[in-house]
């Protein structure tokens, strides 16, 4: 894969420091460091839209840096439509007999393609027993569909192209969906897998409100010590959850492994789509070299790594720099979130020439 460029964030004379794991704060860093933009963005959502594909690796942050961006401009203007989300959806309609009824009707005035209407539907129910994936005609069908639901709004697509063959629908889903005129973009991000490898092998989630944390990367305040196990564990901080023990999913500690055919395919999407003519395309990269950090990032802008300890019964959390080695085998270190989301605002901005 063709390394991206690292982006600059870090700006001269700017020198403020922010501690973005504090939501509050990571509001006033959006402003600090790309007030400019947002508000050029904020003026073209009065009037318009635009469609961003998102493309990255399987645990590259699409649906972290999404929200993100969300957040900044509100639900009303920006929709997430996710294809994982939208299939998963189908399963809970087909449950139900006059919902699976209205959008049997739905499909039979939308769907043109290879396949029978019942076989789609029993490819459908047949999902994920190892099965290949679902036609791209119907995908597009179920993608239209959400997209009249949710009214016109700037869409972040995640999961259209999933397959080399549907990189070229994308470059006309545009004019299917009724977005004639409207800009698109690709938005491809670039992470190294050692990093994807982490944020698995340590992460744990909330039994009852799914909220993930990572033991080394992203903790929450509140981390007790499991005497019998010798082990620290997260409790969900998360208001309105009660404080649950967050767990380990089965197969977490496995790392990228478990997923690394899916790693390939991913990385052959992401240098096809890099290569297209005449689309915009909006270049995120999470990893920076450490020899290139200095120059182009704040220190505040990078993740750190917690270290938990005990002293006297008591659990004391410090930091430390988190340096990982990147597809290349060069030091790195992994952007917070937010430095990414800069980089992804200030690259819209440009290639919306506003
Ligand atoms: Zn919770």
């Amino acid at each position: 894969m063709q390394n991206f460029p690292v982006f600059r964030t870090k700006i001269p004379g700017k020198d403020k420091v922010f501690d973005l794991s504090d939501p509050k704060q990571a509001e006033g860093y959006f402003q600090y460091k790309a007030g400019n933009e947002i508000a050029k963005l904020k003026k073209y959502f009065e009037e318009n839209t635009f469609i961003a594909y998102l493309m990255g690796k399987k645990n590259a942050g699409k649906g972290t840096y999404t929200k993100q961006f969300t957040s900044l401009f509100g639900t009303d203007k920006v929709a997430h439509i996710s294809v994982g989300d939208v299939v998963r959806g189908v399963d809970e309609e087909m449950a139900d007999p006059s919902k699976k009824e209205a959008l049997i009707d739905y499909l039979k005035k939308n769907y043109r393609g290879f396949f029978s209407l019942e076989e789609i539907i029993k490819s459908q129910e047949d999902r994920g027993t190892g099965k290949p994936l679902l036609p791209t005609e119907y995908i597009l069908a179920l993608l239209k569909r959400e997209i009249e639901k949710s009214g016109h709004k700037t869409l972040f697509i995640d999961g259209l192209p999933r397959t080399l063959d549907q990189v070229s629908y994308s470059l006309f889903f545009r004019e299917l969906i009724g977005y004639r005129d409207d800009p698109d973009m690709f938005v491809l991000i670039q992470i190294a897998e050692s990093i994807i490898d982490e944020r698995l092998k340590y992460r744990v989630v909330c039994p009852k409100c799914h909220t993930p944390r990572n033991y080394k990367l992203l903790v929450t305040s509140r981390i007790g010590y499991d005497k019998e196990q010798k082990k620290f564990y997260l409790k969900c901080d998360n208001p309105g959850c009660g404080g649950e023990r967050m767990v380990t999913k089965e197969g977490d500690e496995l790392g990228i492994e478990t997923i690394r055919d899916r790693l390939v395919s991913d990385g052959e999407l992401i240098d096809q789509a890099f290569s297209l003519y005449g689309v915009p395309k909006i270049l995120l990269r999470n990893d920076v070299p450490v020899a290139e950090a200095k120059e182009k990032v704040d220190g505040y802008e990078l993740t750190p790594e917690f270290v938990l300890s005990l002293e006297n019964e008591k659990v004391a959390v410090s930091t430390k720099s988190w340096i990982v080695k990147n597809d290349e085998g060069i030091d790195s270190y992994s952007l917070m979130p937010q430095a990414v989301v800069v980089s992804m605002i200030k690259q819209i901005v440009e290639a919306l020439e506003l």
